[in-house]
Protein backbone atom coordinates (compact mmCIF):
# COMPACT_ATOMS: atom_id res chain seq x y z
CA UNK A 1 0.00 0.00 0.00
CA UNK A 2 0.91 3.46 -0.82
CA UNK A 3 0.03 7.05 0.52
CA UNK A 4 1.17 9.99 -0.75
CA UNK A 5 1.15 13.44 1.39
CA UNK A 6 0.98 16.67 -0.42
CA UNK A 7 1.69 20.28 0.96
CA UNK A 8 0.02 22.64 -1.28
CA UNK A 9 1.99 25.73 -2.22
CA UNK A 10 -0.26 28.91 -2.58
CA UNK A 11 -1.03 33.01 -3.05
CA UNK A 12 0.91 33.40 0.54
CA UNK A 13 3.95 34.86 1.43
CA UNK A 14 6.67 31.78 2.49
CA UNK A 15 4.59 30.05 0.04
CA UNK A 16 4.57 31.72 -3.37
CA UNK A 17 7.68 32.70 -5.64
CA UNK A 18 9.99 30.49 -3.77
CA UNK A 19 13.57 31.93 -4.57
CA UNK A 20 16.90 29.71 -4.68
CA UNK A 21 17.54 30.73 -1.27
CA UNK A 22 14.08 29.66 0.01
CA UNK A 23 14.45 26.51 -1.58
CA UNK A 24 16.19 24.99 1.48
CA UNK A 25 13.79 25.95 3.86
CA UNK A 26 10.49 24.06 4.28
CA UNK A 27 8.78 25.89 6.95
CA UNK A 28 6.40 23.33 8.46
CA UNK A 29 6.99 20.37 10.70
CA UNK A 30 3.56 19.29 9.33
CA UNK A 31 4.62 16.50 6.14
CA UNK A 32 7.59 15.06 8.77
CA UNK A 33 5.25 14.51 11.35
CA UNK A 34 2.37 13.23 9.48
CA UNK A 35 5.18 10.60 7.69
CA UNK A 36 6.24 9.91 11.48
CA UNK A 37 2.87 8.75 12.41
CA UNK A 38 2.27 6.54 9.58
CA UNK A 39 5.37 5.29 9.97
CA UNK A 40 5.55 4.46 13.32
CA UNK A 41 2.37 2.07 13.18
CA UNK A 42 2.45 0.93 9.65
CA UNK A 43 5.99 0.37 8.78
CA UNK A 44 5.47 -1.93 5.82
CA UNK A 45 3.30 1.42 4.22
CA UNK A 46 5.39 3.24 1.67
CA UNK A 47 4.66 6.87 1.90
CA UNK A 48 5.65 9.81 -0.39
CA UNK A 49 5.97 13.07 0.56
CA UNK A 50 4.80 16.32 -1.96
CA UNK A 51 5.72 19.65 -0.85
CA UNK A 52 5.41 22.21 -3.19
CA UNK A 53 6.92 24.95 -1.09
CA UNK A 54 9.61 23.38 -1.85
CA UNK A 55 9.37 21.44 -5.34
CA UNK A 56 7.24 21.77 -8.28
CA UNK A 57 4.38 19.13 -8.12
CA UNK A 58 3.20 17.17 -10.93
CA UNK A 59 -0.02 15.95 -9.87
CA UNK A 60 -0.03 13.22 -13.07
CA UNK A 61 2.99 11.59 -11.77
CA UNK A 62 1.28 10.95 -8.14
CA UNK A 63 0.12 7.41 -8.16
CA UNK A 64 -0.75 6.26 -4.80
CA UNK A 65 -3.92 4.25 -2.95
CA UNK A 66 -4.64 7.20 -0.13
CA UNK A 67 -3.85 10.64 -0.93
CA UNK A 68 -3.57 13.32 1.85
CA UNK A 69 -3.59 16.61 1.97
CA UNK A 70 -2.92 19.69 4.24
CA UNK A 71 -3.35 23.17 3.15
CA UNK A 72 -4.11 26.60 4.94
CA UNK A 73 -6.96 28.89 4.36
CA UNK A 74 -5.39 31.02 0.91
CA UNK A 75 -3.78 27.53 -0.37
CA UNK A 76 -7.21 25.45 0.24
CA UNK A 77 -8.83 26.16 -3.48
CA UNK A 78 -5.83 24.77 -4.70
CA UNK A 79 -5.93 21.60 -2.10
CA UNK A 80 -9.44 21.16 -3.41
CA UNK A 81 -8.12 21.12 -7.73
CA UNK A 82 -5.93 18.90 -6.56
CA UNK A 83 -8.62 17.01 -4.27
CA UNK A 84 -11.02 16.79 -7.37
CA UNK A 85 -8.18 15.87 -9.40
CA UNK A 86 -6.99 12.32 -7.81
CA UNK A 87 -10.88 11.40 -6.85
CA UNK A 88 -11.41 11.53 -10.53
CA UNK A 89 -8.60 8.72 -10.95
CA UNK A 90 -10.46 6.81 -8.10
CA UNK A 91 -8.04 7.84 -5.32
CA UNK A 92 -10.01 8.66 -2.19
CA UNK A 93 -8.48 11.49 -0.49
CA UNK A 94 -8.46 12.92 3.28
CA UNK A 95 -7.77 16.58 3.55
CA UNK A 96 -6.51 18.22 7.45
CA UNK A 97 -5.03 21.05 8.24
CA UNK A 98 -6.51 24.60 9.90
CA UNK A 99 -8.79 25.13 7.36
CA UNK A 100 -10.35 21.74 7.68
CA UNK A 101 -10.33 21.86 11.38
CA UNK A 102 -12.13 25.08 11.21
CA UNK A 103 -14.34 24.45 7.83
CA UNK A 104 -14.99 20.63 7.95
CA UNK A 105 -18.16 20.57 6.30
CA UNK A 106 -16.89 23.03 3.19
CA UNK A 107 -14.26 20.83 2.99
CA UNK A 108 -15.74 17.12 3.12
CA UNK A 109 -17.37 18.61 -0.48
CA UNK A 110 -13.83 18.15 -2.27
CA UNK A 111 -12.64 15.02 -0.17
CA UNK A 112 -13.83 11.23 1.65
CA UNK A 113 -12.46 12.17 4.74
CA UNK A 114 -11.37 15.34 6.49
CA UNK A 115 -9.18 15.28 9.67
CA UNK A 116 -9.85 18.05 12.35
CA UNK A 117 -6.95 18.98 14.53
CA UNK A 118 -3.86 17.29 15.37
CA UNK A 119 -4.09 14.41 13.29
CA UNK A 120 -1.69 11.88 16.00
CA UNK A 121 -4.53 9.46 17.00
CA UNK A 122 -6.82 10.06 13.94
CA UNK A 123 -4.49 9.13 11.40
CA UNK A 124 -4.00 5.61 12.61
CA UNK A 125 -8.06 5.16 12.66
CA UNK A 126 -8.34 6.59 9.36
CA UNK A 127 -5.74 4.09 7.73
CA UNK A 128 -7.35 1.34 9.05
CA UNK A 129 -10.76 2.40 8.26
CA UNK A 130 -9.44 2.72 4.71
CA UNK A 131 -7.75 -1.06 4.69
CA UNK A 132 -11.07 -2.27 6.05
CA UNK A 133 -12.84 -0.04 3.51
CA UNK A 134 -15.46 1.70 6.10
CA UNK A 135 -13.61 5.48 5.30
CA UNK A 136 -15.30 7.74 7.96
CA UNK A 137 -16.37 11.63 6.63
CA UNK A 138 -15.15 13.18 9.51
CA UNK A 139 -12.20 12.07 11.87
CA UNK A 140 -12.09 14.46 14.97
CA UNK A 141 -9.21 14.95 17.67
CA UNK A 142 -9.80 13.23 21.31
CA UNK A 143 -10.33 16.71 23.11
CA UNK A 144 -8.39 13.87 26.09
CA UNK A 145 -5.49 13.30 23.70
CA UNK A 146 -2.57 12.79 25.56
CA UNK A 147 0.64 14.65 25.18
CA UNK A 148 3.05 12.82 26.16
CA UNK A 149 5.02 10.17 24.30
CA UNK A 150 3.68 11.50 21.02
CA UNK A 151 5.46 10.38 18.17
CA UNK A 152 8.18 11.89 16.71
CA UNK A 153 8.57 13.62 13.01
CA UNK A 154 10.64 12.24 10.53
CA UNK A 155 13.34 15.06 9.76
CA UNK A 156 14.98 13.56 6.63
CA UNK A 157 12.09 13.46 5.15
CA UNK A 158 13.60 16.46 2.57
CA UNK A 159 16.84 14.64 1.86
CA UNK A 160 16.37 14.28 -1.52
CA UNK A 161 13.99 17.52 -1.91
CA UNK A 162 16.37 20.31 -1.15
CA UNK A 163 19.78 20.84 -1.97
CA UNK A 164 20.89 22.44 1.39
CA UNK A 165 20.37 21.96 5.06
CA UNK A 166 17.72 18.72 5.25
CA UNK A 167 16.58 18.29 8.38
CA UNK A 168 13.87 19.83 10.03
CA UNK A 169 14.80 21.67 13.03
CA UNK A 170 11.35 22.75 14.07
CA UNK A 171 10.16 21.26 17.21
CA UNK A 172 6.59 21.94 19.26
CA UNK A 173 6.77 22.12 23.29
CA UNK A 174 3.27 22.91 23.29
CA UNK A 175 -0.28 23.16 21.37
CA UNK A 176 -3.00 25.96 20.58
CA UNK A 177 -3.16 28.76 22.85
CA UNK A 178 -6.43 30.00 25.51
CA UNK A 179 -6.00 33.39 24.55
CA UNK A 180 -8.76 34.27 22.05
CA UNK A 181 -6.85 37.20 19.68
CA UNK A 182 -9.38 38.14 16.72
CA UNK A 183 -7.49 37.17 14.11
CA UNK A 184 -5.75 34.22 15.25
CA UNK A 185 -6.45 30.73 14.36
CA UNK A 186 -4.60 28.97 17.01
CA UNK A 187 -7.26 28.61 19.87
CA UNK A 188 -9.16 26.74 17.10
CA UNK A 189 -6.36 24.32 16.13
CA UNK A 190 -6.33 21.64 18.88
CA UNK A 191 -8.97 22.65 20.98
CA UNK A 192 -7.28 25.20 24.14
CA UNK A 193 -3.85 24.96 25.64
CA UNK A 194 -1.52 22.02 25.49
CA UNK A 195 1.69 20.83 26.46
CA UNK A 196 4.30 18.05 26.05
CA UNK A 197 6.31 17.32 29.25
CA UNK A 198 9.52 19.22 28.90
CA UNK A 199 12.12 15.70 29.39
CA UNK A 200 9.85 14.71 26.23
CA UNK A 201 10.89 17.70 24.14
CA UNK A 202 14.43 17.49 25.55
CA UNK A 203 14.63 14.22 24.20
CA UNK A 204 13.55 14.99 20.85
CA UNK A 205 16.13 17.96 20.97
CA UNK A 206 19.21 15.63 21.57
CA UNK A 207 17.98 13.95 18.33
CA UNK A 208 18.28 17.40 15.96
CA UNK A 209 21.87 17.49 14.54
CA UNK A 210 21.60 21.06 14.17
CA UNK A 211 22.86 23.01 17.02
CA UNK A 212 19.51 25.87 16.45
CA UNK A 213 16.13 25.16 17.20
CA UNK A 214 13.31 26.44 16.31
CA UNK A 215 10.37 26.52 18.68
CA UNK A 216 7.12 27.04 16.47
CA UNK A 217 4.91 26.87 19.49
CA UNK A 218 2.60 30.02 19.26
CA UNK A 219 3.40 30.86 22.29
CA UNK A 220 6.23 29.23 23.99
CA UNK A 221 5.85 31.26 27.49
CA UNK A 222 2.08 30.74 27.80
CA UNK A 223 2.92 28.94 30.73
CA UNK A 224 5.98 30.72 32.30
CA UNK A 225 6.99 27.99 35.02
CA UNK A 226 6.45 26.13 32.40
CA UNK A 227 9.32 27.50 29.90
CA UNK A 228 11.44 28.39 32.71
CA UNK A 229 12.00 24.33 33.65
CA UNK A 230 12.61 23.77 29.28
CA UNK A 231 15.18 26.73 29.52
CA UNK A 232 17.09 24.86 33.00
CA UNK A 233 16.64 21.69 30.94
CA UNK A 234 18.32 23.03 27.53
CA UNK A 235 21.34 24.43 29.52
CA UNK A 236 23.54 21.96 29.01
CA UNK A 237 22.03 21.29 25.62
CA UNK A 238 24.44 23.93 24.27
CA UNK A 239 21.74 24.63 21.52
CA UNK A 240 20.71 28.33 19.99
CA UNK A 241 16.99 28.53 19.75
CA UNK A 242 14.22 30.60 18.26
CA UNK A 243 10.43 31.05 19.72
CA UNK A 244 7.58 33.29 18.93
CA UNK A 245 6.59 34.40 22.48
CA UNK A 246 4.32 37.05 23.77
CA UNK A 247 5.56 40.67 25.10
CA UNK A 248 4.23 39.32 28.92
CA UNK A 249 7.57 37.30 29.16
CA UNK A 250 9.73 40.96 29.41
CA UNK A 251 8.45 41.33 32.92
CA UNK A 252 10.02 38.45 34.08
CA UNK A 253 13.65 39.25 34.71
CA UNK A 254 14.58 35.76 35.86
CA UNK A 255 13.00 34.08 33.04
CA UNK A 256 14.66 36.33 30.52
CA UNK A 257 18.28 35.93 32.13
CA UNK A 258 17.19 32.23 31.56
CA UNK A 259 16.24 32.20 28.48
CA UNK A 260 20.06 33.89 27.62
CA UNK A 261 21.36 31.12 29.31
CA UNK A 262 20.16 28.68 27.76
CA UNK A 263 20.70 30.15 24.27
CA UNK A 264 17.72 32.06 23.11
CA UNK A 265 19.32 34.15 20.15
CA UNK A 266 15.94 35.44 18.86
CA UNK A 267 12.03 36.01 19.53
CA UNK A 268 8.66 36.79 17.25
CA UNK A 269 6.55 39.08 19.18
CA UNK A 270 2.93 39.89 17.72
CA UNK A 271 2.92 43.47 19.06
CA UNK A 272 0.04 43.44 16.59
CA UNK A 273 -0.19 47.44 16.93
CA UNK A 274 1.12 50.76 19.00
CA UNK A 275 -2.32 51.36 19.36
CA UNK A 276 -3.85 50.35 22.64
CA UNK A 277 -6.94 50.69 21.44
CA UNK A 278 -6.68 48.82 18.65
CA UNK A 279 -4.62 45.89 20.68
CA UNK A 280 -7.39 45.32 22.98
CA UNK A 281 -10.16 44.95 20.40
CA UNK A 282 -8.72 42.11 19.95
CA UNK A 283 -8.95 40.88 22.81
CA UNK A 284 -5.40 41.25 23.27
CA UNK A 285 -5.20 43.89 25.60
CA UNK A 286 -2.63 42.35 27.82
CA UNK A 287 -0.03 44.07 25.36
CA UNK A 288 0.68 47.22 27.01
CA UNK A 289 1.62 49.79 24.08
CA UNK A 290 3.48 51.90 26.79
CA UNK A 291 5.83 48.69 27.47
CA UNK A 292 6.95 48.16 24.40
CA UNK A 293 10.23 49.96 24.47
CA UNK A 294 11.30 48.55 27.75
CA UNK A 295 10.34 45.05 26.73
CA UNK A 296 12.86 45.46 23.86
CA UNK A 297 15.39 47.14 25.84
CA UNK A 298 15.76 44.19 28.41
CA UNK A 299 15.47 41.88 24.90
CA UNK A 300 18.59 43.46 23.42
CA UNK A 301 20.19 43.69 27.02
CA UNK A 302 20.57 40.22 26.77
CA UNK A 303 21.74 39.82 23.31
CA UNK A 304 18.28 38.53 21.76
CA UNK A 305 16.87 39.91 18.76
CA UNK A 306 13.60 40.73 18.07
CA UNK A 307 11.04 40.13 15.10
CA UNK A 308 8.02 42.09 15.48
CA UNK A 309 4.97 41.23 14.01
CA UNK A 310 2.24 43.96 13.52
CA UNK A 311 -1.74 43.64 12.18
CA UNK A 312 -2.91 46.41 9.96
CA UNK A 313 -6.51 47.26 10.02
CA UNK A 314 -7.67 46.81 13.74
CA UNK A 315 -10.76 48.80 14.22
CA UNK A 316 -9.47 51.58 16.30
CA UNK A 317 -6.40 52.07 13.91
CA UNK A 318 -6.94 54.93 11.48
CA UNK A 319 -4.28 55.92 9.17
CA UNK A 320 -2.05 58.18 10.93
CA UNK A 321 -1.79 55.63 13.53
CA UNK A 322 -0.51 52.79 11.32
CA UNK A 323 1.79 55.37 9.35
CA UNK A 324 3.53 56.54 12.55
CA UNK A 325 4.43 52.80 12.62
CA UNK A 326 7.45 52.98 10.61
CA UNK A 327 8.96 55.23 12.51
CA UNK A 328 7.88 53.63 15.94
CA UNK A 329 9.84 50.30 14.75
CA UNK A 330 12.47 52.76 14.33
CA UNK A 331 12.85 54.29 17.41
CA UNK A 332 12.04 50.74 19.39
CA UNK A 333 14.88 49.51 17.41
CA UNK A 334 12.92 46.10 16.48
CA UNK A 335 15.29 44.17 14.95
CA UNK A 336 13.08 42.96 11.76
CA UNK A 337 9.39 43.55 11.61
CA UNK A 338 6.69 42.02 9.59
CA UNK A 339 3.42 43.61 8.56
CA UNK A 340 0.46 41.47 7.51
CA UNK A 341 -3.19 42.97 6.77
CA UNK A 342 -6.02 41.58 9.08
CA UNK A 343 -7.61 38.68 8.12
CA UNK A 344 -10.76 37.65 9.61
CA UNK A 345 -10.15 33.45 9.11
CA UNK A 346 -13.17 31.46 7.81
CA UNK A 347 -14.72 29.38 11.15
CA UNK A 348 -13.59 31.66 13.83
CA UNK A 349 -15.88 33.61 16.06
CA UNK A 350 -14.06 37.03 15.00
CA UNK A 351 -14.87 35.60 11.27
CA UNK A 352 -18.89 35.27 11.87
CA UNK A 353 -18.94 38.62 13.97
CA UNK A 354 -17.73 40.58 10.81
CA UNK A 355 -20.02 38.69 8.58
CA UNK A 356 -23.20 39.14 10.67
CA UNK A 357 -22.59 43.18 11.03
CA UNK A 358 -22.23 42.57 6.85
CA UNK A 359 -17.81 43.73 6.81
CA UNK A 360 -17.23 40.41 5.18
CA UNK A 361 -16.78 41.48 1.06
CA UNK A 362 -14.47 38.68 -0.11
CA UNK A 363 -15.58 35.25 -0.37
CA UNK A 364 -12.24 33.62 -2.60
CA UNK A 365 -10.44 32.01 0.40
CA UNK A 366 -7.06 32.73 -2.32
CA UNK A 367 -7.29 36.34 -0.62
CA UNK A 368 -7.06 35.62 2.80
CA UNK A 369 -3.21 35.86 2.93
CA UNK A 370 -2.63 38.84 4.78
CA UNK A 371 -1.67 41.03 1.89
CA UNK A 372 -5.37 41.26 0.58
CA UNK A 373 -8.24 43.05 2.55
CA UNK A 374 -11.30 40.87 2.16
CA UNK A 375 -13.03 43.16 5.06
CA UNK A 376 -14.43 46.76 5.12
CA UNK A 377 -12.03 48.67 7.75
CA UNK A 378 -13.41 51.04 10.28
CA UNK A 379 -11.68 53.89 9.47
CA UNK A 380 -10.25 53.94 6.13
CA UNK A 381 -11.09 51.83 2.70
CA UNK A 382 -9.95 48.18 2.12
CA UNK A 383 -7.64 49.98 -1.03
CA UNK A 384 -6.45 52.77 1.70
CA UNK A 385 -5.20 49.92 4.24
CA UNK A 386 -3.49 48.01 1.39
CA UNK A 387 -1.61 51.25 0.03
CA UNK A 388 -0.66 51.63 3.80
CA UNK A 389 0.85 48.21 3.98
CA UNK A 390 2.51 48.84 1.01
CA UNK A 391 3.96 51.89 2.16
CA UNK A 392 5.04 50.21 5.49
CA UNK A 393 6.85 47.54 4.23
CA UNK A 394 8.68 49.37 2.04
CA UNK A 395 9.54 52.34 4.41
CA UNK A 396 10.95 49.56 7.32
CA UNK A 397 13.06 48.31 5.04
CA UNK A 398 14.81 51.48 3.52
CA UNK A 399 18.68 51.70 4.34
CA UNK A 400 18.12 54.70 6.74
CA UNK A 401 15.19 53.08 8.55
CA UNK A 402 17.06 49.56 9.01
CA UNK A 403 20.53 52.22 10.17
CA UNK A 404 18.78 53.09 13.11
CA UNK A 405 16.65 50.36 13.84
CA UNK A 406 19.72 48.14 14.34
CA UNK A 407 21.97 51.08 15.64
CA UNK A 408 21.76 50.00 19.41
CA UNK A 409 24.46 47.40 18.44
CA UNK A 410 27.49 48.19 19.50
CA UNK A 411 30.32 45.47 17.74
CA UNK A 412 30.81 47.23 14.02
CA UNK A 413 31.43 43.78 13.26
CA UNK A 414 27.41 42.19 13.88
CA UNK A 415 26.23 46.04 13.16
CA UNK A 416 27.41 45.47 9.42
CA UNK A 417 26.86 41.85 9.33
CA UNK A 418 22.95 42.67 10.29
CA UNK A 419 22.32 45.53 8.50
CA UNK A 420 23.07 43.39 5.24
CA UNK A 421 21.00 40.77 6.36
CA UNK A 422 18.25 42.95 7.59
CA UNK A 423 18.25 44.46 3.96
CA UNK A 424 18.24 41.49 2.18
CA UNK A 425 15.37 40.26 3.91
CA UNK A 426 13.20 43.39 3.79
CA UNK A 427 14.26 43.18 -0.15
CA UNK A 428 12.85 39.17 -0.18
CA UNK A 429 9.87 40.24 1.44
CA UNK A 430 9.04 43.13 0.00
CA UNK A 431 9.41 41.12 -3.67
CA UNK A 432 7.10 38.38 -2.25
CA UNK A 433 4.58 40.72 -0.62
CA UNK A 434 4.28 43.66 -3.08
CA UNK A 435 4.99 41.19 -6.41
CA UNK A 436 7.81 43.93 -7.27
CA UNK A 437 10.96 43.19 -8.23
CA UNK A 438 13.33 44.52 -5.76
CA UNK A 439 16.69 45.71 -6.71
CA UNK A 440 18.05 42.33 -4.79
CA UNK A 441 16.15 40.09 -6.95
CA UNK A 442 17.36 41.81 -9.66
CA UNK A 443 20.64 40.90 -8.78
CA UNK A 444 20.52 37.11 -7.20
CA UNK A 445 17.31 36.00 -7.91
S1 LIG B 1 -2.04 35.79 18.82
FE1 LIG B 1 -0.70 34.66 20.24
S2 LIG B 1 -1.56 35.08 22.27
FE2 LIG B 1 -3.16 35.59 20.77
S3 LIG B 1 -4.40 33.73 20.55
FE3 LIG B 1 -2.83 33.67 18.96
S4 LIG B 1 -1.16 32.51 19.84
FE4 LIG B 1 -2.48 33.14 21.53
Amino acid sequence: MKIALIMVKGNVYGFKNRSFIFKYMPDSLTLGTLYGIIKHSFPEIEVEIYDETVETLKKENIKADLIGISAITPCINKAYAYADYFRQQGIPVFIGGVHATLNPKEVKEHCDAVVKGLADETLPQLINDFKNGALKPFYEQNPDMSYSNLVLPERKIYEDKSFLGSELNMVYATFGCTNRCGFCVQPYVCGGYHQRPVDDVISEIKLIEDDYIEFIDPNLAKDENYLKELCQKLIPLKKRWFAPLTISVCKNEELLDLMQQSGCEEILIGFESINQDSVKGINKGFNRVDDYKECIKQLHKRKIKITGSFVLGLDSDTKESLLSTADFVKEAHIDYVRYTINTPYPGTEYYEKMKSQGRIVEDDWNLYDCQNCVFEPVNMTAQELESIFKTLWQQTYTLKNIFVRLSYIKNPFTFVKDVVTNYIFGRIYINMVLKEKSFIKKIFF
